[in-house]
């Protein structure tokens, strides 16, 4: 759908049912099911303009934390989001809202989430471009390589996590992650980089099956550090492990000397990608901010916010990249919100909502790092002196009574989800910073949504999840229709 004069490339047929035609043909069960779309397949072949598909998520990214990363930058660094600067550009972008729904649940999950972009149909919550029939669909890394081109996931969290997965393979449950580890090693995408090499080290997977060496033999390039990264030869295919489970969060990243050194941060691993992934037939990328999600979940204002920069720095990576051509569709957005976090108003004529917001740029270490080293057995005053280490706040003694309760698993709260420790150290450290949370879990948010290049004329300004799916395969003018998942 990429020729600019779209009336006539649509031939008659209204835009939804074009777009959906793709979406049906991505259903891996045989093209008997297919009869009616092989007329508009064949010129999808024609039509692709997007000779790349850059797909960068943030995930769990509510509207407060798009909001809350931008003013830090301001604040902190002088500068505008990169994200938020594009609106302010003179590029062509399309920018919208969309509806992440999964078949079962207004309230998505990052597996069906990014299943829905992965194949273009929704599907229950856990599961993996498969149907609740089992119906497995075909996933858009191997549609792209099918056409000759080359793939690739960069993620902050386990590469085998629900994200990267949701474009990569087909499986009844996201936490199977040693088998997905296992369907990578079959499908041979050309480039992954992230965490998560526990599902890939013999002595931590299941089978005992040493996956790193079976890489190896099929000439993939293994980097465990930053620096074997940067050395890696973009002539053969990688795989980044740069953790053991989730790289850590940026807050902790920056503290921590060693992290610095060994592992790269989401900027550093997608400017490898497009340098490694760019070839003369084109490829597909998709980059993920993954623990800004992490953050949410755990009411963590620093963990969650520094790594939304932290994925605005790779904005910028893929802004400069399609700056300089016409030919690659760069998609930027998050697959549900979390947590529904919010800088407050706090003083008198909200005085001290700026400043409170400050205090984060003195945090140190992540509420995550915090509570790893506190349990049942914390006094008060132990309690006070961690969050003191961590954020540089002394928290007040019956601040810290309170938290140790619900470390105990004796606090009760009106609303029940509010109990848990992360979210007590949240609303604990909201009197200080004035940032807090709704719950400890996804909403059901309409996402923030901008999009750069071939096909954007087609998207309307409030889009289904699914017609992504759709806007990736006719843009690019890959062939969705072929072969089984
Ligand atoms: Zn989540």
């Amino acid at each position: 759908m990429s020729n600019s004069d779209n009336s006539s490339s649509r031939n008659g047929i209204s835009r939804r049912q074009f777009l959906k035609s793709s979406a049906l043909s991505s259903l891996g069960l045989g093209t008997f099911m297919l009869g009616g779309c092989d007329t508009n397949s064949q010129s999808f072949q024609d039509r692709g303009e997007a000779k790349n598909v850059i797909f960068m998520v943030s995930d769990g990214m509510s509207a407060g934390t798009f909001n809350m990363g931008d003013l830090i930058k301001r604040r902190q660094f002088g500068n505008l989001s990169h994200w938020v600067d594009l609106y302010n550009s003179d590029r062509k972008f399309h920018r919208g809202i969309m509806d992440m729904a999964s078949l079962n649940s207004p309230v998505t999950g990052s597996a069906a989430a990014a299943s829905s972009w992965g194949c273009g149909h929704r599907i229950n919550n856990q599961a993996v471009n498969t149907g609740p029939n089992g119906e497995e669909y075909k996933p858009i890394n191997q549609i792209f390589k099918d056409a000759g081109k080359k793939t690739g996931l960069v993620t902050t969290t386990r590469i085998t996590h629900a994200t990267p997965a949701g474009f990569s393979v087909s499986i009844d449950s996201r936490g199977k992650e040693d088998q997905i580890a296992k369907k990578y090693l079959q499908r041979e995408y050309d480039l992954m980089l992230g965490g998560g090499a526990r599902h890939f080290k013999a002595d931590s997977r299941d089978d005992g099956q040493d996956l790193i060496s079976k890489f190896s033999d099929k000439n993939y390039t293994i980097a465990r550090t930053k620096q074997e990264l940067s050395e890696a030869s973009v002539d053969s295919r990688l795989l980044g492990l740069f953790y053991d489970s989730h790289l850590p969060y940026t807050i902790d990243h920056q503290t921590i000397d060693e992290h610095q050194k060994n592992i790269p941060n989401l900027a550093e691993m997608t400017d490898k990608a497009l340098q490694h992934l760019e070839n003369q037939n084109g490829f597909i990328l998709q980059v993920e901010g993954g623990r800004v999600d992490h953050g949410a979940h755990t009411n963590d204002a620093a963990g969650m916010l520094y790594d939304q920069v932290a994925f605005d720095d790779a904005v910028k990576v893929a802004l400069d990249f399609v700056d300089q051509r016409d030919d690659t569709l760069l998609i930027i957005t998050t697959d549900h919100g979390n947590a529904n976090p919010a800088l407050n108003a706090a003083g008198d004529g909200y005085n001290d909502s700026g400043p409170f917001f400050d205090r984060l740029q003195d945090f140190r270490h992540s509420n995550n790092w915090i509570l790893s080293e506190l349990d049942e057995n914390s006094s008060v005053a132990d309690i006070r002196e961690r969050v003191e280490y961590a954020t540089q706040l002394g928290i007040e003694k019956e601040e810290a009574q309170t938290l140790r309760k619900a470390l105990n698993g004796n606090l009760e709260t009106i609303y029940d989800i509010k109990n848990y420790p992360s979210s007590v150290l949240g609303s604990i450290l909201a009197n200080y910073t004035s940032v807090s949370f709704t719950s400890g879990g996804h909403t059901s948010d309409y996402v923030e949504l901008a999009a750069l290049g071939p096909g954007i004329e087609n998207l309307d300004h409030f889009t289904r999840n699914t017609e992504l799916f759709d806007l990736m395969v006719n843009a690019a003018g890959v062939n969705a229709n072929m072969a089984i998942a």
